[in-house]
């Protein structure tokens, strides 16, 4: 089964081809020779998921999906959120997003955060999304040189180290994107013979 996944981010293709089980094969968007920007400008994680997954369907007229990441942090009134990739400013630096969050914590007493990822599938006229979240805390500085984005200052439950520290392995086995993955496998084996998804 062969599906687009309509994202610039490297990262996120990343990780989202070591979490595809065997028989799947994502393809990328240079595949279809775009290497333009995606709007993303909806004021929810679901609206940007949603936006981006039609704008690259009405495009490039291929069955696909988009996904959306925010962090959450619920003594912040749910900040970062969907800002979370120009959090610290315009340029999006992951550094000085980080920084942000970590001086705005200073004061607070609660640490407690989730990330959140929506990945939307347009097919044909249809539309689905999946949503996964991975809960833990904001560290008091940042560690460790793996992962991308939050992972270094963001330890998930049950475990000492950042996402940044942790292996791989644990990251996609507990993830966000990793339990909304499972999510859109899961349909797409129930869908395989829907024209266009599946080839
Ligand atoms: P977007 O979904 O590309 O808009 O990403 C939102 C922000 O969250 C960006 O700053 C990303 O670097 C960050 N982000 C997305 N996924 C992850 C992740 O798995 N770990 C850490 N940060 C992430």
């Amino acid at each position: 089964m062969k599906i687009l996944f309509a994202t610039q981010n490297q990262n996120k293709a990343e990780e989202v081809r070591d979490l595809l089980p065997e028989g799947f094969e994502i393809l990328s968007l240079e595949y279809f020779n775009f290497t333009g920007d995606i709007p993303e400008t909806q004021s929810t994680i679901e609206g940007n998921a949603i936006q981006k997954v039609n704008f690259v369907f009405d495009l490039l007229k291929t069955d696909c999906f988009a996904e959306d990441t925010g962090l959450i942090v619920p003594s912040l009134g749910g900040e970062p959120g969907v800002f979370s990739a120009r959090y610290g400013g315009p340029e999006r630096d992951p550094l000085k997003n980080m920084e942000k969050l970590l001086a705005k914590l200073k004061e607070k007493n609660s640490r407690e955060a989730y990330f959140e990822t929506v990945i939307a599938l347009r097919f044909g006229n249809r539309l689905e999304t999946f949503v996964g979240r991975c809960h833990g805390h904001i560290a008091k500085e940042s560690a460790g040189d793996g992962g991308f984005g939050y992972d270094p200052i963001f330890i998930p439950n049950g475990y000492d180290e950042s996402f940044a520290q942790l292996s791989k392995s644990v990251k996609n086995q507990i993830s966000h994107r990793a339990n909304a993955m499972a999510k859109l496998i899961s349909f797409l084996l129930d869908h395989h013979s829907i024209s266009g998804v599946a080839q």
